[in-house]
C-alpha cells in the first residue's frame, strides 16, 4: 500500500484525476498524512547522479500513528548499480523503507542519503525525476495507453513512447488493440491484466531513465507468459540502476547481489542468497516456505 503513496509522489499535478479514478478513502489520507511534512520543491538539485545509497541508523514511525515505531535502527546501503532484495514476513516495515527512499516521508531518528547527501536537502520534484518506481499494482489513469506511458517523461515523442513500449514487452500486446496506443484503459476502456499493467509501469519508468528503481514484486500469480515477459523487461529495467526490490519470488532473490532480511523493522540479516542459505535464521525459513505470504 506503500508504494500507492510512492505513485503518488509521481502524481502531484495529476492526483485530482487520480482521486476520482480510484476513490480510496485510505490513500486520500496517506497523501493528507505526508503534505504538511514535505515541501514540494526547493532545495539542491545535483548536476549528476551516482546511486549511491545510505540508510544511517534510521527510525520511523507515520505521523499518523507517532507512537508505533515501524522501522528501529535500519542500516542499509546500496552501491551505485546494485540489486538489493528486501524480503520479510507482513509488517515488518519493507515498504516503508521504499518509501522513505522516494521521500515520501522524513525519518524522525537517522538519515537517507543519496550519493552522501541527505535526501532532505533535495529538492524533492529533482528527486522524484530520478526515483522510479514500479508497484505491484500499478495505478492507471483513465486516459490512453500513451498518455499512461509518456507519464513518465511528458515531453516524450510517439517513437519514443513506442521504444519504451518495446523495451518494456508491452508494444506487441498494445498494437493488438484496434486502437493501439489511443485505446482507453481504466472504466470506460479496455480491462488490463495484472502483467499488462505492469508491463505499461515498466514502459513509463523506461522512459524516465531515472538513477533509482524502487520495484515492488506482484504477490499474486501472473500467467506463465506475461510472468516471463515482465521478468524480462524488468531485467532490462534494472541494467546499471541501483535497484531496490521488495522480493516475493526465489529467482529474484538468487538474481539479486545482495538480499536484506526484515522483521519488527529491524534488519536482521543481509548478505547473497548463499551466504544466508548457509546460516541458521529467517532467510531459510523464508525460502523453505517458498515466500509464500506470511
Ligand atoms: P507487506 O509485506 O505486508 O507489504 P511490509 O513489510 O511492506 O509489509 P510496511 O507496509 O512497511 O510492511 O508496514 C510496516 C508497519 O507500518 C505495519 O505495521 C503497517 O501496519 C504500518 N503502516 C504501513 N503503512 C502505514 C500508514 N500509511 N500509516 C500508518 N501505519 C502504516
Amino acid at each position: 500500500s506503500l508504494m500507492v503513496a510512492i505513485a503518488l509522489g509521481a502524481l502531484t499535478d495529476l492526483w485530482a484525476d487520480f482521486m476520482r479514478a480510484s476513490g480510496a478513502a485510505e490513500r486520500v489520507f496517506e497523501l493528507i498524512d505526508r503534505q504538511p511534512a514535505i515541501p514540494s520543491s526547493g532545495g539542491e538539485r545535483p548536476a549528476s547522479v551516482q546511486g549511491r545509497v545510505d540508510f544511517q541508523q534510521v527510525s520511523f514511525a507515520y505521523p499518523s500513528r507517532p507512537d508505533v515505531p515501524v522501522l528501529q535502527g535500519v542500516d542499509l546501503k546500496l552501491a551505485p548499480g546494485e540489486v538489493v532484495a528486501i524480503v520479510g514476513p507482513s509488517g515488518a516495515g519493507k515498504s516503508t523503507i521504499a518509501a522513505l527512499l522516494a521521500r515520501m516521508y522524513d525519518p524522525q531518528n537517522g538519515r537517507v542519503l543519496l550519493d552522501g547527501q541527505e535526501l532532505r536537502s533535495l529538492d524533492p520534484e529533482w528527486l522524484r525525476q530520478r526515483v522510479g518506481t514500479v508497484a505491484q499494482e500499478p495505478m492507471l489513469f483513465a486516459s490512453s495507453i500513451a498518455d499512461n506511458i509518456r507519464y513518465g517523461r511528458m515531453d516524450a515523442t510517439d517513437a519514443e513512447v513506442e521504444a519504451a513500449a518495446r523495451a518494456a514487452n508491452a508494444h506487441e500486446f498494445i498494437s493488438r488493440f484496434p486502437e493501439g496506443y489511443r485505446t482507453l484503459v481504466g472504466e470506460r476502456g479496455v480491462q488490463l491484466s495484472g502483467g499488462q499493467k505492469q508491463r505499461i509501469a515498466i514502459a513509463r519508468a523506461v522512459l524516465k531513465d531515472p538513477r533509482l528503481l524502487v520495484l515492488d514484486e506482484a504477490t499474486s500469480a501472473l500467467d506463465a507468459e506475461s510472468e516471463h515477459l515482465v521478468q524480462e523487461a524488468l531485467e532490462r529495467l534494472m541494467k546499471g540502476r541501483t535497484t531496490l526490490i521488495i522480493a516475493h519470488r526465489l529467482s529474484t532473490v538468487i538474481g539479486a547481489d545482495r538480499v536484506v532480511v526484515m522483521e519488527g523493522g529491524k534488519v536482521v540479516q543481509s548478505g547473497d542468497h548463499a551466504t544466508l542459505m548457509g546460516q541458521e535464521g529467517l532467510y531459510r525459513r523464508l525460502v523453505e516456505r517458498q515466500f509464500v505470504a506470511a
